[in-house]
């Protein structure tokens, strides 16, 4: 499978459509015009890779919907050469994102089938995370803290507050809040303590779990 014009028309036509929607981060929309979706995708649903929806990857989970994926990365304000925290690697989708936008990204997959098939497959289209890490979202990446910024990208019932401590001072966090559909919440650390905390629209996400399986 490769990257043809035909797929880079169909990319354009997405990130139209999420700049339609209200994302404005030229960073976030030049992003999204380069890394191939379709190749992310299990092969029967290829042809809707670059409609803006949630797709099956296997293993019980699903790809972000690019409005998610652009949502979140744009809450998360990258600069070049930020180390950023993803909790819930799945596809690696959001991760190829962050890279793409000069990211230093360190990913989180639970699921061992998961974070098997996708640490093979980002290096294999030329997405080098820093560190692809097989473990619970929990527990954060200590021996890496802090970071400038935590995206987590599974639903979670309540803050994870190891993941807190794991800020930087001045970074920002964006997660997903709820049970059954979940709020965006950003969470800017002013000191070791103290944060400023903001809500956003409703979301769909796959359940954030302990342990890993
Ligand atoms: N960012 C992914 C979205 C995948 S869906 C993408 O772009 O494709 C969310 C992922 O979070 C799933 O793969 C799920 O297994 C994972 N997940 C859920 N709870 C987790 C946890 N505690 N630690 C790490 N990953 C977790």
């Amino acid at each position: 499978m490769v990257d043809s014009f035909k797929h880079k028309g169909l990319r354009n036509k997405l990130v139209e459509e999420l700049s339609n929607k209200g994302i404005k981060d030229v960073k976030v929309l030049d992003a999204i015009s380069k890394v191939p979706r379709h190749l992310f995708m299990d092969s029967s649903f290829i042809d809707h890779a670059y409609q803006d929806k949630a797709f099956p990857i296997g293993s019980g989970q699903t790809i972000s919907q690019p409005f998610t994926v652009a949502y979140q990365t744009q809450l998360l304000e990258i600069n070049k050469g930020d180390k950023i925290l993803e909790i819930g690697t799945g596809s690696g989708y959001q991760a190829a994102v962050l890279c793409e936008m000069g990211a230093k990204v360190f990913t989180i997959e639970r699921i061992r089938e998961l974070y098997r098939k996708t640490s093979a497959f980002l290096p294999s289209i030329n997405y080098f995370p820093k560190k692809m890490i097989y473990g619970d979202g929990y527990q954060g990446y200590e021996k890496e803290e802090p970071f400038d910024g935590i995206i987590v990208t599974a639903g979670a019932s309540k803050i994870p507050e190891k993941l807190l401590l794991q800020l930087k001072i001045g970074g920002r966090m964006v997660i997903p809040v709820g049970e059954n559909t979940q709020k965006m919440v950003l969470y800017l650390k002013k000191s070791a303590s103290e944060f400023d905390i903001e809500n956003f629209g409703d979301f769909q996400f796959v359940p954030m779990l302990k342990n890993k399986i």
